[in-house]
């Protein structure tokens, strides 16, 4: 059927207008301003399952899942009926509460290095806390982290920061003072020689290594076989503490994330968005001789007035027990498999260069014919093309992430039916973008 173009602003672009004068570049996050791609961002009003609908009425399959939480799919009705029942009695106590204990309690028998948690309110928390606390147990400053990975906004990681600093072409944000970012040294990811000679020219100031197990953003990178492994090693060796940020990884590559994916074992962790089942929640945690180096067990502090929010535990503890119902993970796998493998060949029949990664149920296309290793070859690729793919994409119903530097997310919504609709929603946006 053909579509008339609309003349009037959609409700979308009105809004975005009322948006850039009140709120920084019309949104609370960079990489939903669509700067990636161009164009406006869509205003959503509802979703469910594997769904998302704007403002405007028109409704999309949803690969971003609120970039990582909605594992579940939208609007669970267990996790919706959760959170009703516990808001009924109270919804912030600034004191400790049961569920806090059952979440702590299901996170330490689920991801095989933790044996103490702490819970906080975002990923940023997490790792700015990690660090702070890996630098208080080791006496060290340093810190070494990845080229192209993001650990959210803290000072210390806005040095070669992938993600929105990465769309945006802002690796190094100003504001961030230079006794800060010298502390932290950046490094490429999958090269091993590389966290060798940081430690040689560092042999006693490296406090932490932290890195994203699978990286998400830059895209999605795996790691190459050996690699975490010999992070650990090196670590080891050096006494410094291994984190890894598992924020995106945690509870989505495997029920105990990417550590229990590849078998090695960091001292700290970072976790967030599954984990909060889409509220906000987050944690670290790790070894309890270094755990119990944190406030009131210990010297390092670190607090939080919604830490452990009980509205935001039972939305992550409903979540984190459904994820434990058997051939969960093979579900995930299989049907990302069939979605981006049946993407690749579409954009390659079309006579586009694309490249597939794909770990469990994170991938990203990139537009490129060469292999992506690490942030060097990531960036080779085409990224305007990739925004023709996104639109095209968009106008046929299909929400990407607005970014070739962002990993895409399935969860268990997306059914048979839901990749089907995908890949004919491809064979479209493909068959527009050979005419134009
Ligand atoms: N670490 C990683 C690996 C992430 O992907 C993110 C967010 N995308 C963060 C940390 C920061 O988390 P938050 O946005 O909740 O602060």
């Amino acid at each position: 059927t053909m579509e008339t173009e609309k003349v009037s602003p959609s409700r979308s672009e009105t809004l975005f207008e009322q948006a850039r004068a009140v709120i920084p570049g019309g949104v609370n996050s960079p990489v939903r301003a669509f700067r990636g791609v161009g164009g406006t961002p869509l205003f959503i009003r509802s979703a469910h399952g594997p769904y998302m609908t704007d403002v405007d009425g028109k409704r999309y399959v949803d690969y971003i899942g609120s970039w990582g939480p909605m594992i579940l799919g939208h609007a669970h009705p267990e996790v919706l009926a959760a959170i009703h029942s516990v808001i009924e009695r109270g919804t912030s106590f600034g004191a400790p509460t049961e569920l806090e204990v059952e979440i702590a309690e299901l996170i330490v028998s689920l991801v095989p290095s933790i044996e103490k948690v702490r819970m906080v309110s975002s990923g940023t928390e997490a790792t700015m806390a990690a660090i702070r606390v890996a630098r208080g147990f080791t006496g060290r400053r340093k810190i070494v982290k990845f080229i192209g990975c993001y650990h959210g906004h803290g000072d210390a990681f806005l040095v070669k920061a992938g993600s929105g600093v990465a769309t945006l072409g802002l690796p190094d944000s100003p504001g961030v003072p230079a006794e800060v970012s010298q502390q932290t040294i950046t490094v490429p990811y999958n090269d091993l020689a590389a966290v060798e000679a940081a430690f040689a020219a560092y042999p006693d100031d490296i406090a932490a290594v932290i890195v994203e197990p699978v990286v998400g953003n830059m895209g999605c990178v795996p790691p190459r076989p050996g690699y975490l492994q010999g992070l650990r090693d090196l670590t080891q060796k050096h006494g410094a503490v291994l984190i890894f940020d598992e924020v995106m990884t945690g509870f989505r590559l495997a029920r105990g994330g990417a550590q229990e994916l590849y078998g090695v074992l960091p001292d700290m962790t970072c976790l967030g968005k599954v984990m909060g089942g889409g509220l906000p929640a987050a944690a670290y945690g790790g070894r309890a001789d270094i755990m119990d180096c944190v406030a009131p067990a210990g010297p390092v502090y670190q607090a939080g007035t919604l830490s452990g929010n009980p509205v935001a535990m039972t939305a992550g503890l409903t979540t984190l027990r459904l994820l434990q119902q058997p051939g969960v993970y093979e579900q995930l796998d299989r049907q990302t498999k069939k979605v981006s493998e049946g993407l690749l060949q579409l954009i390659r029949k079309a006579g586009l260069p694309a490249t597939l990664n794909r770990v469990g149920s994170m991938f990203t296309i990139f537009f490129t014919d060469g292999e992506v290793t690490d942030w060097d070859s990531a960036s080779k690729s085409d990224t305007a093309l990739f925004g023709r793919f996104f639109h095209a994409m968009l106008h046929e119903g299909v929400y990407l992430p607005p970014s070739q530097y962002e990993a895409a997310f399935m969860g268990l919504a997306h059914t048979d039916e839901v990749v089907e609709a995908t890949l004919a929603a491809a064979e479209r946006a493909l068959d527009k973008l050979a005419y134009h």
